[in-house]
């Protein structure tokens, strides 16, 4: 009797300790870094099925920039802006329908057919340069979102001389497509981090939330706050992510459509906190373009699905309120409902 039951000690030891490596293995992450769209990206999956996982996403990853890179000559937007007319692969499709939608849904702020300013300001070449009043308003001209059709696969521009830039909502197409991959995957618990602008899947291993740092847009090194969350996108826009300096003026790469210059909202930088990346993506681009007032408004018209984290030049934050127990900062505080 008591070899039986010191048999049955070790059985439920051996069993007990398989379970805690179980969980060991379950929490062990698999991670990548790699430079793609211009930017420094980190994947990491945890549990048995990471690995596969993050190899998935680094392909997806050379996949979409292959695709979507307006500057590469070998890409579908590229071909695409020269001849004005294609069938399009399934993602380039649906990033282009994405941003025509977004077009329409924040009134112009959010232009997919800005290519021909970028280019004219140099941001296409780093050949930077400050355009004459008169090249700007007959540049404006081409701008024509409304002027692209897309029908399924197939899109046509009925306007010559218009281009497109995805830059302004590639990467958060990108992350919700790494996150799908890591579903697929059976991945429970993820980090996305393309160049700052993050997406979660699920809660930590250990079974607390992500605290993501939001980049302080002038501090290098520094942070305007933490957010704890989860299942979350935390996309976010400036001006200091990209810009050139002439006359002793700073010139920005968000340009206001209205304008063909760089957005001067009063914003330094926009955060937007929603499941969906790509829909982070377009609204962080849109709501700086924006301002501080009608990107308020914006929120407050259209608050299901998503939160906002508005730095205005004046070093004020301003949080929508699903934030405010979730994002800790050190600056004056504004929450708005
Ligand atoms: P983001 O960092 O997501 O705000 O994207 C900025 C990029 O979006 C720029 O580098 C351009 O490629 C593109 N872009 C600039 N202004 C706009 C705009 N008003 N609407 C859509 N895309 C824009
Ligand atoms: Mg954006």
């Amino acid at each position: 009797m008591k070899r039986l039951i010191s048999v049955c000690l070790i059985i439920m030891l051996l069993a007990f300790s398989g379970c805690a490596q179980n969980n060991a293995i379950d929490s062990e992450p698999y991670s990548k870094e790699f430079f793609a769209m211009d930017t420094y990206m980190t994947v990491t999956a945890y549990g048995k099925n990471g690995k596969a996982a993050v190899k998935a996403a680094k392909k997806k990853v050379k996949k979409l920039d292959s695709l979507l890179n307006a500057e590469s000559k070998d890409s579908e937007i590229y071909s695409l802006n020269e001849s004005g007319e294609a069938i399009l692969s399934d993602d380039t499709a649906s990033v282009l329908k994405s941003a025509l939608d977004y077009f329409e849904f924040t009134g112009g702020a959010f232009n997919p057919a800005i290519h021909p300013i970028m280019r004219l300001w140099g941001f296409t070449t780093d050949n930077f340069n400050v355009p004459t009043e008169e090249s700007i308003k007959k540049t404006l001209k081409l701008t024509k979102a409304d002027e692209i059709s897309l029908k399924e696969n197939k899109v046509k521009f009925n306007l010559d001389g218009l281009e497109v830039d995805l830059g302004g909502i590639a990467k958060g197409y990108t992350s919700s497509q790494l996150i799908k991959i890591f579903k697929d995957s059976g991945v429970k618990s993820g980090l996305i981090n393309l160049g700052g602008n993050v997406q979660t899947l699920g809660l930590k291993p250990d079974g607390s939330e992500w605290n993501v740092a939001i980049n302080h847009p002038y501090l290098s090194g520094e942070y305007l706050g933490f957010l704890k969350t989860h299942d979350k996108a935390v996309i976010t826009s400036g001006g200091y992510e990209r810009n050139f300096v002439a006359n002793s003026r700073v010139y920005h790469h968000i340009i206001d459509p209205s304008t063909g210059y760089p957005a001067e909202s009063g914003l330094a930088s926009v955060t937007i906190v929603a499941e969906d990346g790509t829909l982070a993506d377009a609204l962080s681009t849109s709501l700086f373009v924006m301002g501080e007032e009608k990107a308020t408004q914006f929120w407050r018209d259209n608050r299901n699905g998503f939160d906002v984290i508005l730095y205005t030049d004046d070093n004020e934050v301003i949080i929508s309120e699903g934030l405010k127990d979730s994002f800790s900062t050190e600056l004056q505080t504004e929450v708005i409902s």
